[in-house]
């Protein structure tokens, strides 16, 4: 829409490094979108090109191959991606760059980093997060996925639901329980190659939104795992891993949502000035008018929440309570403001080919995925000393 990014967490060199995905997006993925959405998956090669271009270790150490950025880089890239035309490839970036590799590259060793951080920061491996199962969403603790101890292995078995990028990936970052009958202090975390014997793709599943991103469920029967792949190398740390990483991983999924959400009411101010109804531009009937001035400004609102959190951190602050309001706050604002450019699309928004009606079925996961608005208030209210 052409707001300006100023803010000060952006240095001259976020700039750069904007610009430059931008020209990405717009030569190399917005002309194949449609195609791909329509497909209901887009080339593996869009993980190598990022891989090529440095984009997906922005915010990685260099010693894997990353960029050593800071976490504003990262989100600069979530934002800009989510200009592409759709919410799926965002998110399946996003699943490599924030929420697959992470804990890797935080509290994995050496040889882990090595074998999986490099490649999938190359886009050589790509990688996938496994927490959620058909009975523990929200309740990550309650993950009944089980990880026995066999010597040097662990024998693995449970089923993983709803996991974006399975189709493809060549490792699960898998959230495993390894002490029976406990819930948050036997949370391990497991780096596990999706060709080991036991593992396989029980379903592949189709969705509202996302279209273009590949979603499955896994099984996984006596899957024998190295010790060495069990993140930290002590049992039980997962937990604290997952919710560290889970903190970057809403925001990026923020960043993209200001993306998508600037980008479809930038597309929205164009139609309403050359639609015309009564005689006149769609946009000089005041009720249109205010309308699209509401969605920027609460988009505005969003994006400044967003870009101060980040901002919090970088000032060596670890903002839970901030971190949860810009995730559910952003998701929101992008939801109205999708949901209001439709209206003004009327009867085209609601064509298949209308933009306007991807971005608005994106939207809705972003109220759901990487923690619910409810589990974002569960959060807020316990840092806030609200509930207990
Ligand atoms: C397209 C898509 C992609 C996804 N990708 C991944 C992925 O890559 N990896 C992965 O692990 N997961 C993934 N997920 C799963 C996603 O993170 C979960 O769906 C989400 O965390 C919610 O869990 P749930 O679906 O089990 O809902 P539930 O936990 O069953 O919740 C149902 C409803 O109850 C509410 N609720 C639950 N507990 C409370 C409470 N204590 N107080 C108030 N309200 C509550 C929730 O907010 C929600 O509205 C994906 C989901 C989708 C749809």
């Amino acid at each position: 829409m052409g707001a300006t990014h100023r803010h000060p967490v952006f240095t001259p060199e976020h700039d750069e490094l904007r610009d430059s995905i931008r020209r990405f997006v717009d030569k190399e993925l917005r002309p194949f979108v449609d195609e791909w959405e329509d497909a209901g998956y887009f080339p593996d090669a869009v993980f190598r090109r990022c891989g090529e271009l440095g984009f997906l270790g922005l915010h990685h150490d260099e010693r894997w191959g990353g960029a050593g950025g800071d976490l504003a880089s990262g989100l600069v890239l979530m934002e800009e991606l989510g200009h592409c035309g759709c919410g799926a490839i965002p998110m399946a970036i996003g699943v490599q760059t924030h929420m697959s590799t992470p804990a890797l590259g935080e509290f994995g060793s050496d040889e882990l980093r090595e074998r999986y951080l490099r490649p999938a920061i190359a886009g050589e491996k790509i990688g996938a997060i496994a927490i959620t199962e058909p009975d523990a969403g929200s309740d990550v603790a309650g993950v009944t996925t089980r990880g026995v101890r066999d010597g040097d292995t662990w024998i693995i078995n449970g089923r993983k639901l709803y996991i974006t990028n399975g189709k493809r990936a060549d490792f699960l970052t898998l959230v495993v329980q390894t002490e029976p009958g406990s819930r948050h202090r036997g949370v391990s975390l497991f780096i596990v190659d999706t060709d080991l014997d036991g593992v396989s793709v029980s379903r592949s599943l189709r969705k509202l939104g996302m279209r273009g991103s590949d979603t499955v469920e896994f099984t996984l029967d006596d899957v024998r795992v190295p010790h060495a792949n069990l993140i930290g190398g002590k049992t039980g740390e997962g937990f604290a891993q997952l919710m560290w990483q889970l903190q970057y991983e809403r925001l990026s999924g923020a960043a993209a949502g200001i993306g998508q959400a600037d980008e479809i009411l930038g597309e929205t101010i164009r139609y309403a000035r050359e639609r015309r109804t009564f005689g006149k531009a769609l946009g000089d009937h005041q009720v249109i008018a205010h309308k699209l001035a509401d969605a920027a400004t609460e988009l505005e609102a969003a994006r400044a929440l967003l870009y101060n959190t980040v901002w919090k951190i970088q000032q060596g602050d670890y903002p839970v309570a901030e971190i949860s309001m810009a995730k559910k706050f952003v998701a929101q604002v992008q939801n109205r403001v999708a949901d209001d450019c439709l209206q003004v699309h009327g009867g085209f928004g609601y064509m298949h080919e209308a933009p306007v009606s991807r971005a608005w079925r994106d939207a809705r996961l972003q109220r759901i995925g990487a923690g619910t608005d409810e589990i974002m208030n569960e959060v807020i209210a316990k840092r806030l000393g609200i509930s207990g």
